[in-house]
């Protein structure tokens, strides 16, 4: 049998109906931002596989700091051990983030970060006597497919099975131009109930909900207005950490510092499952006691492991080199280059930048959505053209790694503007 066929016997893939989906691509190889398949085709990673391999494929320092740390240990118990570079992680993530964090909880991947920050939250005021229920989050958001993650997203066609299983949780619209005054009176009128335990967000862009962008200055007011009432806050930074909006994190562009924060995609590259959870000290004091119930009684098997702990902290290093800040800077102006040659195109309806992403909004006949037949055809066209480019509903958006050429970038934006104009 070959692989496809493989596959298909016992193969079960995510987010896929598997009886209407194409037949998946056999990667066979890749590096830097190429992906290399079965058939001799090569793709350039446009969306960094799920928003996560920043430094590019194979990356050999990477590589290297993992195939050490093997020989070194491979892997440890995190309960009642610890190891070196479970600690440098620690110290280095929250030296890089804005003052105010202190502990970093070890977890396997986005969802689980956002678990644990949750519980976290309510565990806070369970063990402070205090009963606060509800939970606000803002509409469009993803959090992750796990119950809690799933309970302060986005309800509805992904997770209607589940529905009623789902803890309660109070959504403001997503704020723009036009409603933010509303929505800060919103945000105010919940607040003020002091029924609400926590607010959780992703700072500035909503990744699943299409890259949608908003203002620095909003949320700073969403997090003073939950810092006035005594409600926590939770940033989750899972796809927006490590230069995606252009600065190291997402809230490095807002005055007021969250409670907590989420890390996971990018945090060790993009190669290794990993979770970070970072809470302020405040927190951490509120599960000290003489009483083991009053602990955060939450862990997984591979908490803390060594490997992807050692990708973490050369995935940092990586960050410190002037070059590659300097990709990182040279995307982001291409980004807006693209747009300023783009925006009045008659097929967008919004072209925007946040960092090192490129959304553009695609004109639809029917409402934005993930269904819209823009995918089917742009997703086509792109594959066609060597780009392995998945967009969200009419929602067409770049993130590569941040090690592409100018040569390689021009590829896409070419071809991104040869389909709109093809439309
Ligand atoms: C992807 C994502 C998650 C979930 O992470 P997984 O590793 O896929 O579980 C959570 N929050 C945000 C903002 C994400 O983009």
């Amino acid at each position: 049998m070959n692989l496809i066929d493989r596959d298909r016997a016992f193969v079960w893939h995510p987010f896929t109906q598997a009886q209407i989906a194409p037949t998946p691509i056999p990667i066979i190889k890749a590096k830097g931002v190429w992906l290399f398949a079965e058939n001799g085709k090569k793709y350039i990673d446009a969306n960094s596989s799920w928003w996560t391999i920043n430094h590019g494929h194979g990356n050999q320092y990477i590589a290297n700091a993992i195939h050490k740390q093997f020989l070194d240990i491979d892997h440890v118990i995190f309960a009642g051990a610890t190891h070196p570079k479970a600690v440098e992680v620690a110290e280095r993530i929250v030296g890089a983030l804005p003052n105010g964090f202190q502990k970093v909880f070890f977890s396997d991947n986005g969802s689980t970060s956002v678990e644990v920050g949750i519980k976290m939250v309510y565990q806070y005021w369970y063990n402070k006597g205090q009963t606060k229920k509800r939970f606000l989050a803002i509409e469009g958001s993803y959090h992750g497919d796990t119950f809690g993650a799933m309970s302060v997203g986005q309800r509805g066609y992904f997770n209607k099975p589940f529905e009623h299983l789902f803890f309660d949780v109070d959504f403001i619209p997503f704020p723009t131009e036009e409603n933010i005054d509303e929505v800060l009176l919103k945000i105010e009128d919940f607040f003020a109930t002091d029924e609400f335990a926590g607010f959780i967000f992703e700072p500035l862009v909503q990744g699943a909900a299409g890259m949608r962008i908003y203002q620095p200055e909003w949320l700073n007011a969403f997090v003073k207005l939950a810092k006035k009432h005594g409600v926590l806050t939770i940033a989750d930074e899972v796809m927006t950490g490590f230069y995606r909006t252009g600065k190291m994190f997402a809230i490095d562009q807002i005055e007021e510092v969250p409670d907590i924060v989420c890390l996971s995609k990018g945090v060790t590259g993009g190669v290794m499952p990993v979770g970070l959870t970072v809470a302020s000290q405040k927190i951490y004091d509120a599960f000290l006691s003489d009483d083991t119930s009053k602990a955060l009684l939450h862990g997984h098997s591979f908490t803390g492991n060594p490997l992807s702990c050692a990708a973490i902290c050369a995935s940092l290093d990586l960050f410190e080199k002037e070059e590659v800040r300097e990709n990182i800077r040279a995307l982001e102006k291409d980004h807006h280059d693209f747009v300023r040659e783009h925006v009045n195109h008659s097929k967008l309806k919004a072209a925007k930048v946040m960092g090192t992403i490129l959304s553009l909004e695609v004109e639809d006949d029917h409402e934005s959505s993930y269904f819209s037949s823009i995918r089917e055809k742009a997703y086509n066209y792109f594959l066609e053209n060597n780009i392995l480019l998945r967009p969200l509903g009419n929602i067409i958006f770049f993130n590569p790694p941040y090690c592409i050429t100018k040569e390689e970038r021009n590829h896409v934006y070419g071809h991104i503007s040869k389909f709109l104009d093809a439309l």
